[in-house]
């Protein structure tokens, strides 16, 4: 399983880096998964932050979501 933040939900409240610093970094007011860390095998710490972010921006899927439209970030 792997996690994902969509930049399009999330509104940088930082709660993911928070909760699960290992897998989390807080950049440029948007909430990321640090290189290297997009396996979780399901992280106790991942779950809380996927519980705990206020809009619902992180996932965990063996399917990566769409890629961003051209000309979109
Ligand atoms: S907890 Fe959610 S809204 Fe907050 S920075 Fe992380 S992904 Fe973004």
């Amino acid at each position: 399983m792997k996690v994902f933040v969509d930049r399009d939900l999330c509104y940088g409240s930082a709660e993911c880096a928070h909760r699960a610093p290992a897998v989390f970094d807080f950049v440029d007011g948007f909430g990321v998964v640090r290189p290297g860390h997009e396996e979780t095998g399901e992280d106790p710490s991942v779950l809380e932050a996927i519980e705990k972010c206020p809009s619902q921006a992180i996932s965990i899927t063996d399917t990566p979501p769409p890629a961003p439209a051209p000309g979109q970030p």
